[in-house]
């Protein structure tokens, strides 16, 4: 039932966009002026995240998923509202500034570069970057990766600080993190790059066990936002009471408990959960 109107809505919103020129103005706005409780949210998550962003034959799981699920209803939109769209990490931006997503969660990282093109609310977690490895090597950290083929997610902030503070590492880039996984099943890549939740997650997954390790020393900070086309304060704001209220009433420990069980894996106690950040 509800896949039909998702549908409508996506060629609704490809017309509203062939048609902008036209001072149109058909963006998802229009459904939020609607009778109460008919506001359709589109959110974008990673896909192949598990733990944080997973689509299993349509059915979405993880952390982000529950955030977004939580906040969606502080909003007033039920789950069966929510159209949940694929947000790779390169191309978050573009799918916020090009009104394809009403808000993103996909462990996206708050940054001064992003803030250029897109507003944020939160953070809702605080991840640090580390590596993945398989389980007999002897890598404990960037430094030992000089002249080693370490592979990461383009549109990441974990390549470009490889780019930028450890030249000498040989970097291949790839769509997703699973991929770099894959490469580094098949003897191709010495080691994979991102937060540590996201490597803990993949580690996890039944074809991976026993395979690979996280290293557990993490080299830098990543406060997940939820990524909002700019000029959202309003939205931003109402989205930080949202996040404050899940944390006050114990869901965000659920949330990240569930999503973690199975994994090797703990959340930094001593910065989450975080305090979301005043709006801009
Ligand atoms: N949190 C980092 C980022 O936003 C890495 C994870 C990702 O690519 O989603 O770039």
């Amino acid at each position: 039932m509800q896949k039909t109107r998702y549908a409508a809505a996506a060629v609704a919103a490809v017309a509203a966009l062939t048609l902008s020129a036209c001072g149109g103005g058909g963006d998802s706005s229009a459904e939020a002026s609607g009778e109460a409780g008919s506001e359709t949210l589109r959110i974008g998550i990673k896909f192949d995240q598990p733990g944080l962003g997973y689509d299993e034959g349509g059915s979405y799981s993880g952390f982000d998923v529950d955030v977004a699920k939580y906040v969606a209803g502080e909003l007033g939109v039920s789950e069966d509202n929510i159209e949940f769209v694929e947000a790779p990490s390169a191309n978050r931006e573009n799918l916020l500034s090009n009104n394809q997503v009403d808000m993103i969660f996909a462990t996206y990282s708050i940054t001064d570069t992003r803030k250029e093109t897109v507003d944020f609310a939160g953070p809702y977690f605080v991840a640090g970057q580390d590596l993945l490895v398989p389980t007999d090597s002897d890598i404990t950290g960037p430094e030992d990766l000089e002249g080693k083929n370490l592979c990461s997610v383009t549109g990441s902030t974990s390549a470009q600080k490889i780019k930028d503070q450890y030249p000498g590492v040989q970097l291949v880039e790839q769509p997703g993190y699973a991929e770099c996984v894959t490469a580094m099943g098949g003897g191709q890549i010495d080691a994979v790059t991102t937060d540590d939740i996201i490597l803990a997650g993949l580690a996890a997954q039944e074809a991976n066990a026993g395979k690979f390790k996280v290293v557990g020393n993490t080299f830098s900070e990543e406060n997940y936002g939820v990524g909002l086309p700019k000029g959202s304060t309003d939205r931003c704001e109402e989205i930080n009471e949202a996040i404050t209220k899940m944390i006050d009433e114990g869901a965000w420990e659920d949330a990240i408990t569930n999503n973690t069980e199975g994994a090797d894996y703990e959340y930094n106690a001593d910065l989450n959960p975080p305090t979301p950040a005043p709006c801009a």
